[in-house]
């Protein structure tokens, strides 16, 4: 409805077209109505019933309209009506399908900015094959339902029905008992009909979506399906799915089948019907042939109307199952909403132990915060640490992580427990551990991409905004990030590095391009920089994927910069270049890295194991531990997550 509202003038419009064009249409039988009585009073139709009366001429003795006399008079108001009433549906056809269009546009236009502002967790229990088909298939069925029901069929054969019904009670009350008596018959049947193929409809739709989510997520991953020849296995999944689609299909087809022949069938029993009972009152000399033609042209109308405001019912049935899709995707921020609220409350009251639990486990450490510490230690003991050359505590760029816990949703376990960890601004944070010990989680947190369940981010001592929060996320505080697997969008080359700053100039992105030792290549490509790449554009090798990423980060000239394991698709020059640029990058950096010499010279190495701080310290610190699980995996061949980095 609220998608609707800006288009008030236009559906205002529509409406008094719709009840304009009703009226030139009802007019129409009793327009024919008149044209018969007078071709028949004139002499044109002889014999049979004695020619009715100067007072009966028209369909109705007393009827609304006053009569013209003369032929050319009668058929004008036929022809009048006629072309009144072709304009008028003509226009209501228009203005409705434009009504619908300009919703399902405004509609997915915002299920789309719903769509980008929830969080992380959302797209990982949702498919975006899913996603798709709300925002293409669901929104199709609601502007057509839009248009159908406003000008199409809906309100108008129902306005048709009324108004038929008030007219035939107004003129002609014996005739309209007939129609009166089957028109209840009729709707309870077709109503029952709607009820049975709404469900049916509403079934096929969700198994239409089935199928378009797997064949959606099957594109997308071809090339594992064709690396493993399952293109076969796959193609008949798909039309095993689509199967159940056509099955449920074909019933909705057979309740069509029905409506359209109960609509038949009322047509012609309401008919005969009529003219049994009119044909008597002719007879009887009590009306006239044009009134009982214009009765049996109002009935049609009637009987038509209800199966067509039956078939709109249907679809109705459908837009049903539709709005409760595309409302999901409102209601899960609204939940998310309350949930946190709720975690928040639950919170509270888990503090107070959560320090206890760290604690009692032995294996939290606390605060690492390299302005107040001055040795290192192991998880053991309280780890603390002074990271070499630190840098001025005032300047900006200072994150915090405050006891943070964090349980993706659905797992059984946190991935994150209780973290405590604090990035000096322009110091730069090496994250290292096994596989699955959550590096990548706190990345993501530190990024606002999940918001934790416990405890607090702060960036500058300011909370960090949930990503897409009201189009904020950690952009808006002056974060930057390069992930483990960079995606490109369709578009040039120059739209890859300025995505994050659609504004800047074209000195800033070659700049951020040389910095990210990507100019080479660029200017290589077949046109340098306007050179389509992304989707369907030039291949680029996964180390010049991730340089432009690097220069999509750089251009924005973060005061934090996230780096998940970028240069593990890089050639050795290109990732001593970016790592002589990162070291001169005046941000506060935290980096993930498998190999040892992005790890070498961060002024702070983080050893996180089972969504915990397991050590921590300066490279010479953490290798003059004895016992230091650093210094064993740097010094052993166990050394499985610093990958190639056997020699330190
Ligand atoms: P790392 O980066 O150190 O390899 P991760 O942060 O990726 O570790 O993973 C930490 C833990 O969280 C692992 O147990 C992993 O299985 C789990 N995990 C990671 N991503 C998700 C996700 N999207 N949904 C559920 N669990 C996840």
């Amino acid at each position: 409805m609220e998608t609707l509202r800006p288009d008030w003038p236009l559906l205002l419009v529509t409406s008094l077209s719709l009840v304009a064009t009703l009226a030139f249409t009802l007019a129409f039988p009793m327009a024919m109505g008149a044209v018969f009585d007078l071709v028949r009073a004139q002499g044109g139709l002889a014999g049979g019933a004695a020619a009715p009366t100067a007072a009966a001429v028209g369909p109705f003795s007393h009827g609304a309209m006053a009569a013209p006399t003369s032929f050319q008079g009668v058929l004008l108001r036929l022809g009048a009506c006629m072309v009144l009433s072709a304009t008028g549906n003509a226009l209501v056809a228009y203005l409705s399908t434009l009504l619908g269009e300009r919703f399902g546009h405004r509609l997915k236009g915002r299920l789309m900015q719903i769509i980008m502002a929830q969080e992380q967790s959302f797209f990982d229990s949702t498919t975006k094959g899913d996603l798709v088909s709300r925002l293409t298939l669901d929104v199709q069925v609601l502007q057509a339902t839009v248009a159908d029901f406003i000008g199409l069929r809906g309100f108008r054969s129902l306005f048709e029905v009324l108004g038929a019904l008030c007219l035939m009670c107004t003129q002609q009350p014996l005739l309209a008992l007939v129609s009166l008596a089957i028109t209840p018959l009729l709707s309870r049947l077709l109503r029952a009909v709607v009820v049975r193929s709404s469900a049916i409809i509403f079934r096929r739709q969700q198994v239409a979506a089935k199928a378009l989510d797997f064949a959606s997520e099957r594109l997308s991953q071809v090339q594992t399906v064709q690396v493993f020849a399952q293109q076969e296995r796959e193609a008949a999944a798909f039309a095993q799915l689509s199967e159940g689609a056509l099955v449920l299909s074909r019933k909705y087809a057979f309740f069509q089948g029905i409506v359209e022949g109960t609509g038949r069938l009322a047509v012609n029993v309401g008919t005969m019907s009529l003219l049994g009972l009119g044909g008597m009152l002719v007879i009887q000399n009590k009306i006239s042939v044009g009134a009982l033609l214009a009765v049996n042209m109002l009935n049609v109308f009637i009987s038509v109307g209800l199966s067509s405001a039956a078939a709109s019912l249907g679809e109705l049935g459908k837009a049903v199952g539709a709005l409760e899709r595309v409302a999901e995707l409102v209601a899960p921020s609204q939940a998310a909403a309350s949930a946190g609220s709720s975690e928040a409350a639950s919170s509270s009251s888990e503090t107070a132990s959560s320090s206890g639990c760290s604690g009692s486990n032995g294996a939290g450490p606390s605060v690492l915060d390299g302005s107040s510490t001055s040795s290192t230690s192991s998880s053991r003991s309280t780890p603390t640490v002074a990271a070499a050359a630190q840098p001025e505590a005032s300047i900006s760029g200072r994150v915090e992580l405050r006891d943070v816990w964090f349980k993706y949703p659905g797992a059984a376990d946190w991935a994150v427990r209780g973290l405590n960890l604090t990035l000096l601004p322009g110091q730069t944070v090496a994250l290292v551990g096994p596989s699955g010990g959550g590096k990548s989680t706190i990345a993501a947190l530190l990024l606002g991409l999940y918001r934790p369940q416990r405890g607090e981010i702060l960036v500058d001592g300011a909370p960090l905004p949930a990503a897409g929060e009201g189009g904020r996320g950690a952009a808006a505080v002056g974060m930057a990030a390069v992930l483990q697997q960079p995606m490109l969008m369709s578009g040039s080359v120059t739209q890859q590095i300025s995505y994050g700053k659609p504004e800047a100039s074209h000195a800033e992105i070659l700049a951020a391009a040389r910095a990210a030792h990507a100019e080479e290549f660029v200017q290589q490509l077949p046109q340098g920089y306007d050179t389509e790449v992304g989707e369907r554009g030039h291949a680029l090798s996964g180390g010049q994927k991730q340089r432009l990423a690097i220069a999509r980060a750089l251009l924005l000239q973060p005061k934090v910069l996230v780096l998940d394991e970028v240069t593990s698709a890089l050639d050795v020059t290109s990732e001593r270049y970016i790592n002589d640029t990162l070291r001169h990058l005046a941000a506060t950096k935290l980096i993930i890295a498998h190999r040892l010499s992005m790890v070498r010279r961060a002024d702070l190495i983080v050893v996180v194991e089972g969504g915990q701080v397991v050590e921590a310290g300066s490279r010479e610190q953490l290798l003059a531990m004895p016992d230091g699980i650093y210094r064993r995996f740097v010094s052993t061949a166990e050394l499985g997550w610093v990958e190639g980095g056997l020699s330190d």
